[in-house]
């Protein structure tokens, strides 16, 4: 641990400074949980926005546990990553399961804690890493656990001058190292916070005058030695590949109204690829880019890892074709579907067509 002069100016700053947020006015495990889920690879002005529409739906693990996926990837639709609204609902699932199994094996109507209590407890729910373990179980139960992300690599990078890669494992293992020793233990849950928000708000990306008026400047070896702007280091990053498609939108019209369409055809993403069980119409993808057939439209759609090329065709017809996989719906319940965020593009272009 650094000197109690550097605690004190972090804490002060953070109980003058810190952005109200409802997930930090609670120390609801489930609210924490979803918050942080939702958080990941999100804005915080996008995440509120979605965490308020989840707890107003669904108030309780409980509650969560019952819906269905479909429902709750519909509620998750514009906030990409999909593989986090499916683990929290298969989590929620599994915490209820497990309460299910303690209340029969104690007998009791009821037990004590519903939501997991512990660090490995939580850590061995679907889509929960060392960041959302130490998350929940500091800013929840206070426990001596450190929450590291983004933010936090960043602070610590230049305030104890680390020029090492903090996305290598040997990084990481550095990295943590340091933060372990770092953390407040007696103070988990303001330390987390207080660490997170200096990355978020005052020790950004672009330091600009930051360090003039930081409260931890006089303790920053970074921003002593000059190195501070060029810190964190990250390993080189990965290739993007690229990938074509070709998407079909059938569209069926009465023969007096062929701008109004009444059915379209759409199929389940089953494999385990990009958009998992998410809806877009039929799609076929090409191992290198389509030349002639012009389409109406195309898109590139930039993933995480993966460049999109996307063209798209629209075909007038008087009866759906049999295509294997797809269904036939209406074409005014498309939006009960759980759609990729490139078919919503291709509708929004769609409508503005018609
Ligand atoms: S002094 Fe500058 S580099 Fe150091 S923690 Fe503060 S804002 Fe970040």
């Amino acid at each position: 641990m650094l000197n109690s002069l550097f605690y004190s100016r972090l804490y002060e700053w953070y109980e003058i400074n810190h952005r109200v947020l409802p997930w930090r006015e609670t120390d609801d495990p489930y609210r924490i949980w979803l918050s942080e889920v939702i958080l990941q690879q999100t804005r915080v002005a996008q995440g509120l926005e979605y965490y308020l529409r989840f707890v107003d739906r669904w108030p309780t693990v409980e509650a969560l546990a019952a819906a269905d996926e479909a429902e709750v990837l519909r509620e998750w639709q514009g906030l990409g990553y999909y593989s986090r609204a499916r683990n929290l609902h298969k989590a929620a699932i599994q915490i209820v399961e497990s309460l299910k199994l303690k209340v029969e094996r104690s007998g009791e109507l009821k037990v004590e804690s519903i939501f997991p209590n512990t660090f490995e407890d939580l850590r061995a729910l679907p889509g929960v890493g060392d960041y959302t373990a130490g998350a929940i179980a500091s800013f929840a139960y206070n426990a001596p656990y450190p929450a590291v992300d983004g933010n936090v690599y960043r602070v610590v990078a230049r305030l104890l001058d680390i020029d090492e890669a903090f996305d290598t494992t040997a990084g990481k293992k550095l990295f943590h190292k340091h933060i372990d020793s770092l953390l407040d233990r007696e103070h988990a849950r303001v330390f987390n916070s207080a660490i997170m928000e200096l990355g978020a708000l005052q020790c950004t990306p672009v330091l600009g005058d930051n360090c003039a008026v930081c409260p931890i400047r006089e303790f920053c070896q970074g921003c002593a030695n000059g190195t501070a702007s060029l810190l964190p280091v990250r390993k080189p990053r990965p290739k993007v590949r690229d990938r074509w498609f070709t998407y079909h939108i059938y569209l069926q019209s009465p023969i007096s109204n062929l701008q109004s369409p009444i059915f379209t055809l759409i199929h389940k993403r089953e494999e385990k690829d990009i958009w998992y069980h998410l809806y877009e119409f039929p799609c076929e993808e090409h191992p290198s880019p389509v030349t002639g057939n012009p389409s109406p439209f195309t898109f590139t759609h930039v993933l995480s890892h993966q460049r999109i090329h996307a063209r798209f065709i629209v075909h007038r017809v008087q009866k759906m074709p049999d295509l294997a996989g797809t269904i036939v719906i209406r074409w005014d319940d498309l939006n009960d579907y759980a759609l990729s965020r490139l078919t919503l593009r291709a509708l929004d272009t769609l409508r503005h067509k018609a």
